[in-house]
């Protein structure tokens, strides 16, 4: 409890004194502390934009709904501009008798900070904040630019948050490189990096028949007898192949169910719900085509409703990359992986406006659970990988 022990504040021997160490725990436990349940802020944003504030960083608040964003920046970008990403809200705690610690304790025990948060994101937001203030204080007048972006509504809806404020943003700031700094460690850190995410698009397939008495079927057609080929079909077509970082588009069937659903009728229509997670080897373009010739093939009378949630991304940055390699390799002693599995995330909103997007942070192993944990000399480690992240990014010339 309280203060973390030596062999916790270890970094390894390298360049950051151990006073900025000590502070990245007691602030990852400052936010665990305060119970913002999404979309609720609480208080979080303000206490990091007084951090900022204080060394310089120019500051704005901006509330769309009943949502808190704040975006804070510091320098001219005469050089490159980097943004970080995050958000200060967590997902309900469920039954916090089953907590080993209260989940807004933010107690120590052994190795491991536990708490809601810990893992996702409130470490990483501490590490990334005390991580930008450390490099604007040894080089204040750094020709970049460094910027973070913070919302309270990435664990709801998503729709208050980075979705509005990048677009709003954008229209005064360009970012050459985004680090989104969710839990993307599987099992040690920086293990693995996030260089894009699969698109997400939703589609409601309904399949027409006739509607007729269950003991007449030469008076009616059942749409389900009539979808069970499409189903096989849907079950085994390849969209694409993926490609080095992407694995090959997916589609899944969520929910299957009849217009009527009663005993003795057979019913008029089949829905079908479906989810595809794409690779940028495909389009929405593309696999809508592709899923009207199945449905054509099949002869069957049908209705499509489309949801597109998330395009995918996908940086092919090298210098991201390599500036990502070396300073894991450096402070956590990982070779990392580079890919785009996992779900959505608000890097999403932010590589659309030519944004180089990536996203590292901490072991996902307890995110969205009871007992969420954070190794404590992870968090330490990266502060100083987001430190040397910084150092490497902003020092380039801003033509390279
Ligand atoms: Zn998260």
């Amino acid at each position: 409890m309280g203060l973390p022990t030596n062999k916790a504040i270890n970094n390894g021997g390298q360049a950051h004194p151990t006073t900025m160490t000590l502070s990245v725990i007691n602030l990852s436990q400052t936010l665990i502390r305060i119970d913002s349940i999404t979309p609720n802020d609480k208080g979080c944003q303000k206490l990091l934009a007084q951090l900022l504030a204080d060394v310089g960083f120019n500051i704005e608040h901006e509330k769309f709904g009943d949502v808190d964003n704040l975006f804070a920046w510091h320098g001219e970008q005469l050089g490159k501009s980097l943004l970080f990403v995050g958000h200060t809200d967590v997902v309900p705690t469920g039954d916090e008798k089953l907590w080993k610690h209260p989940p807004f304790s933010a107690t120590i025990d052994g190795d491991y900070l536990f708490g809601r948060g810990s893992a996702d994101m409130k470490s990483a937001v501490a590490a990334f904040t005390l991580a930008m203030i450390d490099y604007v204080k040894s080089n204040p007048n750094h020709k970049g630019k460094l910027a973070l972006m913070l919302t309270s509504d990435e664990e709801g809806v998503a729709q208050d948050g980075i979705k509005k404020m990048m677009p709003h943003i954008a229209q005064t700031h360009h970012f050459d490189y985004c680090l989104v700094g969710e839990p993307s460690s599987s099992k040690a850190l920086g293990d693995t990096v996030r260089i894009g995410r699969r698109g997400s698009l939703h589609v409601t397939i309904t399949i027409h028949g006739k509607q007729g008495h269950v003991a007449y079927p030469e008076k009616a057609k059942n749409p389900v007898f009539l979808s069970a080929d499409l189903i096989n079909d849907l079950s085994q077509f390849k969209w694409d192949n993926g490609n080095e970082d992407f694995p090959p588009t997916s589609f899944q069937i969520s929910s299957v169910k009849t217009s009527t659903n009663t005993s003795n009728i057979i019913p008029a229509e089949m829905i079908i719900q479906g989810n595809f997670r794409y690779s940028p080897e495909s389009s929405q373009q593309s696999i809508q085509t592709q899923l009207g010739t199945i449905l054509k093939q099949n002869n069957l009378n049908y209705s499509l409703n489309w949801e597109l949630s998330g395009l995918p991304f996908h940086s092919k940055s090298q210098v991201l990359k390599q500036a990502l390699n070396d300073s894991i390799m450096r402070t956590a002693q990982q070779k990392p992986q580079f890919n785009a599995a996992g779900g959505t995330s608000d890097g999403r909103f932010v590589a659309p406006f030519g944004v180089e997007v990536v996203e590292l942070g901490v072991i996902n192993d307890s995110i969205h659970q009871v007992d969420e944990k954070v190794l404590v000399e992870d968090v330490v480690k990266l502060e100083t990988i987001y430190r040397d992240i910084i150092e490497n990014l902003l020092k380039r010339p801003l033509h390279n």
